[in-house]
């Protein structure tokens, strides 16, 4: 089953520093998950660190490039960033320990969300949206960007919609299936104006989501117009 990674340039942005904080957490919890991302992201760290070296004047002289490029090639294997490098025992543990009482997800949750999720106080519990979809507000007072962890009820799928903005999900635990493909822990889906989809959660489990949005959904099934009036999506 092909991975779905996060796309580069969304990688080379948090490399960079640049992202807003949402969506610098969903990268953070995904290169925690996915080793190649996180080696991508290792990559433009070390090309932006080599760029800022070469380009100080007194280091300016011909050979820049190939001394950023011998940089970049002698340097260190990876070492994992996040959750990962932990024993799982370990991050089992401190995963019960930082979730909500009403919030159970069976996977282990990264150390970037973990920290999210912890925040979110013990008292945190699932909103129910109706049908299938329950959610979780984390960072509820960021401006301009939705970030929620989303369930949805194994096997049923989430209304038909497109998007003002853009969509990034993050699987954290089942999968979800779309046009584009199916999505397991790990995968991160992009979506935007030009794609409409109706994710249907994969049988095996529930399908727990990290979610950032920066527009509000659009619904566009039968329904849409109803939809759209009482789902602030
Ligand atoms: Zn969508």
């Amino acid at each position: 089953m092909a991975e779905h990674l996060a796309p580069d340039d969304l990688l080379q942005e948090y490399a960079a520093g640049n992202l807003s904080e949402p969506l610098s957490l969903l990268v953070a919890t995904h290169i925690a998950l996915k080793p190649e991302s996180r080696q991508t992201v290792r990559f433009y760290e070390d090309v932006g660190g080599a760029l800022l070296e070469a380009s100080a004047p007194e280091s300016m002289s011909n050979d820049a490039f190939e001394r950023v490029m011998a940089r970049i090639e002698a340097d260190a294997p990876v070492v994992p960033d996040g959750g990962t490098a932990a024993a799982p025992a370990d991050d089992a543990e401190r995963t019960r320990e930082a979730l909500p009482e009403g919030v159970r997800i069976a996977a282990d949750v990264p150390a970037p969300l973990r920290d999210y999720l912890a925040s979110t106080g013990s008292k945190a519990s699932w909103r129910h949206r109706g049908g299938s979809v329950a959610e979780l507000d984390l960072l509820p007072d960021f401006p301009g960007y939705k970030t929620r962890l989303l369930r949805i009820t194994a096997g049923s799928r989430i209304p038909q919609h497109t998007h003002d903005g853009a969509e990034y999900t993050l699987v954290l635990e089942g999968s979800f299936t779309d046009a584009t493909g199916r999505y397991a822990r790990g995968d991160v889906s992009v979506a935007d104006d030009e794609v409409t989809h109706q994710p249907v959660a994969g049988q095996e489990s529930d399908c727990i989501c990290l979610a950032v949005t920066d527009a509000p959904l659009k619904m566009t099934g039968p329904f849409g117009r109803i939809l759209n009036y009482f789902v602030d999506m």
